[in-house]
């Protein structure tokens, strides 16, 4: 159980191990929250520090604490910088082999593993579970916890088995972390994850620092090649709706002198993960990638973002432009927009129950509406989000350079929507 000498040592343990002096926001509170074995749910914009909140609690504690996570780049990128700071952190997937698990298990079960990251699909697992039953677990952390709704941008089915297992393993204080809080996604979580108790911690979905441009897709290769090349040397990430042309617009920038490379789920885990790392280690400025990418990649620099096809509804998009400027300093959000690319997403949907039909058709008409109005976009994003603000921002393409596609109309929408 809990050491209340080790509570008092937690901002020393933040400067020895992190390197950081000052908690940020509710960091701490929440810490303490989950080290008293008080559930929590923390729903956080991208880059508000997030991972720390179980992290910092998973040292502290005795045992180990299971980190579900809904990828391996995210679990590798999470391991890598753990073991780099002197923890022992390790993976359970499907890409070990059976030495390597042998290790997990043996770490595990000796106690001195302190962060084992898993995925949800390996956790119903028998043979997973029943060593984890053996085990001295300290807590439960669930990241992207919007997985498991189906109202969310991310749905995985395997994330609702997640409350299931973890009463089979014991009975553990449980963390959820998001970066989304449409309502109804949090009530969803809460309520599968029965976690109606937890105690909620809500922050700010503003990113001040990040300047959010609609262009029409007119023209959108030369643009993106130009954009791409007045930002030389930056780092940045554009997102493609299909693994073609991901390929497609990853060669183009080669072929003009861009270092880039492709990222899908298509490619070998070997081929993604060496990208992957390419990208986080400055090889290359920019990686063309479907929407496989970057959830929970730490890159603090991202400078800028661009969707070449509109994503499927705003919280996806809020997402992964969220990937921009974590560092809080500039960050650049471009989406070329065309009517004919969200035809094409309704096609997807074609073969889905009519209920999951309608659920994409809505969220996609959401990002139409944000694509077309003229009023500012911060103002429109955060209220989809249930936070109203009465002053537009002065930091997106509407507030500098408002168009004549301004129409009075946009107030009234607006004013609807609040
Ligand atoms: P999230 O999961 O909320 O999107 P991360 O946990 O990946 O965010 O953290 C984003 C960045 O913030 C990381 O680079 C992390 O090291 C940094 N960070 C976290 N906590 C602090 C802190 N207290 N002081 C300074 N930087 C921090
Ligand atoms: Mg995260």
């Amino acid at each position: 159980q809990l050491d209340p000498t080790v509570q008092v040592s937690l901002k020393e343990k933040l400067k020895e191990i992190f390197g950081f002096s000052q908690f940020r926001g509710d960091q701490e509170a929440i810490i303490h929250n989950i080290l008293a074995g008080v559930n929590s749910f923390v729903i956080m914009p991208t880059g508000a520090g997030k991972s720390l909140c179980y992290q910092l609690p998973a040292i502290a504690s005795e045992g180990t604490a299971i980190v579900i996570s809904p990828l391996i780049a995210l679990m590798k990128n999470q391991v890598d910088q753990m073991n780099a700071f002197g923890i022992n952190a390790q993976f359970l997937n499907s890409t070990l082999s059976k030495a390597e698990m042998n290790k997990v298990k043996k770490d595990t079960l000796n106690g001195t593993l302190k962060l084992l990251y898993i995925a949800p699909e390996s956790l119903t697992k028998e043979e997973n579970l029943d060593f984890l039953k053996k085990a001295n677990i300290s807590f439960v952390a669930i990241d992207e916890a919007h997985c498991i709704s189906e109202w969310g941008h991310d749905f995985r089915p395997e994330y609702r088995k997640i409350r299931g297992i973890i009463d089979n393993i014991g009975n553990l204080p449980v963390i959820a972390l998001t970066a989304t809080a449409t309502p109804k996604v949090q009530q969803d979580i809460q309520k599968n994850l029965q976690m109606e108790d937890a105690h909620i911690y809500k922050t700010s979905f503003n990113r001040k620092n990040l300047y959010y441009e609609i262009r029409p897709k007119t023209d959108a290769k030369k643009q993106l090649i130009r954009y791409v090349k007045n930002n030389k040397g930056k780092s940045g990430i554009i997102y493609c709706l299909s693994r073609k042309t991901v390929e497609e617009i990853s060669e183009l920038l080669n072929v003009n002198d861009i270092k880039a490379l492709p990222y899908h789920a298509g490619l070998d885990p070997q081929t993604r993960m060496a990208n992957q790392d390419a990208f986080l280690n400055e090889d290359v400025d920019v990686v063309v990638a479907t929407i496989a990418f970057g959830m929970g990649i730490d890159k603090p620099d991202v400078r800028f973002v661009i969707h070449y096809d509109a994503p499927k509804s705003l919280e996806g998009y809020y997402q992964e432009t969220g990937r921009a400027g974590r560092d809080g300093l500039e960050g650049n959000c471009l989406m070329f927009y065309s009517y004919d690319d969200i035809v094409k997403l309704e096609k997807f949907n074609k073969d889905k129950s009519v209920t999951e039909r309608d659920n994409a058709k809505h969220l996609l008409m959401e990002m139409v509406s944000y694509a077309n109005l003229g009023v500012c976009r911060r103002r429109q994003l955060l209220s989809y989000f249930g936070e109203y603000q009465d002053k537009d921002c002065g930091f997106c393409d509407n507030c500098t350079k408002p168009t004549d596609r301004f129409k009075a109309q946009d107030e009234i929408v607006l004013a609807l929507q609040a």
